[in-house]
């Protein structure tokens, strides 16, 4: 398998193509069996871009460039927020009820802890990443 990204030369959309090898891509072309997925076009090129063959070398550049993206955004958004571990929830409530000074912190919350939240009404944000502890 070999997969390459694709360019429409009418509207400019890059795409992902496919084919089993090389030639199957050269053969599609010729017939005019590629399209743009967008727009219809068939004049389609590989975009200047190493093929991929296969997916056994991991996680493609892309997504790891994405990955990265993440964590620098994960720090920048936990740098003023201070880790509270398994007391969020306690810690949460306890801001919801004007008990303590309310202030940025993140943890960790159960399913069950997290719907008692939403039901008492707690303002808070939600993450379906399992972050890592930020190193101290
Ligand atoms: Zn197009």
């Amino acid at each position: 398998m070999i997969v390459f990204d694709l360019k429409c030369l009418d509207g400019g959309e890059v795409f992902e193509g496919w084919f089993s090898s090389g030639a199957d891509f050269d053969e599609q072309t010729e017939r005019g069996l590629l399209q743009c997925p967008y727009c219809g076009s068939a004049k389609v090129e590989k975009a200047p871009m190493a093929p991929l063959v296969g997916r056994s070398d991991g996680p493609r550049s892309d997504v790891k460039g994405m990955m990265a993206e993440l964590a620098a955004l994960q720090t920048k958004m936990l740098s003023n927020s201070e880790w509270v571990g398994d007391k969020l929830p306690e810690q949460a409530r306890a801001m919801h009820l004007g008990e303590i000074e309310p202030r940025a912190v993140h943890g960790k919350a159960t399913a069950e802890e997290t719907k008692s939240l939403i039901e008492e009404g707690c303002r808070f944000s939600l993450s379906r990443f399992r972050w890592c502890r930020p190193a101290k």
